[in-house]
């Protein structure tokens, strides 16, 4: 049986504790409003997350300054991407909902290198830390930051 939206925000949701600076991550970006690091599960090498600075569950919760920034950064994120795998083709994915798959109830867009045809399992196998601290380093080159 599938779990329904929270009706509340989990104040200690892994991407709660990330932005209080409780645990680690492999960071790309980062300005006022948001977020960005590498997934610890990619589906494709080069997975990154970006969430906005604001409590928000899923979309449903995402208020119009933060939505564009997430957007404004997701933007960033995959430039750098491109650049860093010399690549077209990056996926733009986000889940609304445990029935969709999400699994981390605060809002994220995940930002793929890859195809829809070819991509991993979601959430499923833990990628090595160097070598995310690694393309963490590289795409932060290339970035445009604040
Ligand atoms: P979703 O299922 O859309 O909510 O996606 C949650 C994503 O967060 C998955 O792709 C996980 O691999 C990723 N994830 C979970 N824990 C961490 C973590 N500590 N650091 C980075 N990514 C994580």
């Amino acid at each position: 049986m599938t779990q329904n939206k929270p009706a509340y925000y989990d104040e200690n949701n892994i991407f709660a504790k990330m932005l209080n600076g409780d645990i680690p991550h492999h960071k790309v970006y980062e300005d006022e409003k948001t977020l960005a690091f590498m997934d610890i599960m990619p589906q494709a090498e080069g997975h990154v997350l970006v969430i906005p600075k604001q409590k928000a569950v899923d979309l449903a919760d995402l208020e119009p300054e933060y939505a564009a920034a997430v957007l404004m950064t997701a933007k960033k994120v995959m430039n750098a991407q491109r650049q860093v795998f010399a690549r077209e083709g990056i996926i733009q994915m986000q889940l609304n909902g445990a029935q969709a798959g999400q699994t981390v109830f605060h809002y994220h867009i995940h930002l793929i290198p890859g195809s829809i045809h070819e991509l991993g399992v979601h959430a499923a196998k833990m990628a090595d830390n160097d070598k995310l601290a690694d393309l963490a380093q590289r795409l932060a080159a290339v970035i445009d930051t604040p």
